[in-house]
């Protein structure tokens, strides 16, 4: 079965092709634009997709050595998302499916970042049910997976998610966008355990970032008041600390979760989980605990065309697919 799978629900194009659960290619096309402004521009970023989808598509063809006539299906993020950006990537695949009398598959964006681990990269593929801590720009979730379809959110945000504490911690800092992978790179020299921030106290299995980024915030400000070259002089400290602050927020509620549910094997998934701090202390937890550990290779963490592909494979053999071309893009869709 080859399956071509598209997103575009943010700021990133991409398309892989995949052989089954094998990867053939996997191509994406970022968007700088958006580092003049500090964020993603909804409007900048549907522009964007439509430059890049006609190249991107037909490099990941190319690379795959196919031609698009050997496709059985082409599978494409219907939501969640920027709505102006999804309607690009899923307008072209559904017109491209029934050009080619092929199904296109509506794929959910935030179960594909989880299926990512089952694109075949020789790492073991965790054993249903199993956690699934997935952190990214939009979402912090804690899922029971208990099959490719079955998916239960236990646990999540009540307000920002974990990469928009690290993005506005960044930008707070100075840093260009998106200051996620900028505030792991400056706290590998820094000391995690040099400032201290408040962690919010709430009920069960959900978090809470938005306490966090105030404190930080006003601690920086005040700070800055005594000395200008506060954050300049501090800077892989602040990185260290902030970090390590959020990861522990998302550790502690990962411990409570696997011993709510008795369950071991403890998966990460999302743009966060290429932080390189939470992928060590996930192992240290896991070692303490007696869990299995997954954790995705780096270029399936971020939006890749790959975890659309491998999404759409288990969806293909799901005779309740739905293929309809009349499925619309949609900015929320629950689980
Ligand atoms: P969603 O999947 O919720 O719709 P998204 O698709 O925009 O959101 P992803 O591409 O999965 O999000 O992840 C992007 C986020 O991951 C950004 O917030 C970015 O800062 C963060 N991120 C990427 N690499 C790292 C890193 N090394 N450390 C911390 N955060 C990182
Ligand atoms: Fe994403």
């Amino acid at each position: 079965i080859l399956i071509l799978g598209i997103e575009s629900s943010c700021d990133d194009t991409s398309a892989a092709v995949i052989k089954n659960d094998k990867i053939l290619a996997n191509i994406t096309a970022g968007q700088d634009v958006h580092k003049l402004y500090g964020g993603v521009v909804p409007e900048l970023a549907s522009r964007a997709h439509q430059k890049h989808i006609v190249p991107v598509v037909s490099q990941a063809l190319a690379q795959a050595n196919i031609s698009a006539g050997d496709l059985d299906a082409i599978a494409y993020t219907r939501g969640p998302g920027l709505l102006g950006s999804l309607l690009v990537g899923s307008s072209f695949a559904k017109s491209m499916a029934q050009a080619l009398g092929i199904p296109a598959i509506p794929v959910h964006h935030m179960k594909a970042h989880v299926l990512a681990h089952f694109i075949d990269s020789h790492l073991p593929v965790p054993p249903f049910p199993f956690l699934n801590l997935t952190v990214s720009g939009g979402h912090t979730q804690i899922i029971k997976v208990s099959d490719p379809f079955t998916f239960d959110v236990i646990g999540q945000t009540l307000d920002d998610a974990a990469g928009e504490a690290f993005d506005k911690s960044a930008k707070l800092l100075g840093l260009p966008y998106p200051g996620g992978p900028e505030i792991d790179r400056q706290a590998k020299s820094g000391d995690k355990n040099r400032f201290t921030f408040t962690k919010p106290k709430v009920e069960g299995l959900s978090f809470s970032f938005s306490g966090l980024k105030t404190n930080f915030r006003n601690f920086v400000e005040k700070e800055t008041r005594r000395n200008a070259d506060f954050k300049r002089d501090n800077m892989a400290d602040l990185c260290a600390s902030i970090q390590h602050t959020i990861v522990e927020m998302l550790m502690e509620r990962l411990v409570e979760a696997a011993a709510l549910t008795g369950i071991k094997h403890v998966a990460i998934a999302g743009g966060v989980s290429a932080n390189s701090y939470l992928r060590t202390q996930l192992v240290a937890v896991a070692d303490k605990y007696g869990w299995q550990t997954y954790i995705p290779p780096f270029e399936y963490c971020t939006d890749n065309g790959a975890m659309i592909a491998i999404a759409g494979y288990f969806e293909f053999q799901n005779k309740e697919r739905d293929t309809s071309l009349s499925t619309s893009a949609t900015a929320r869709w629950e689980m």
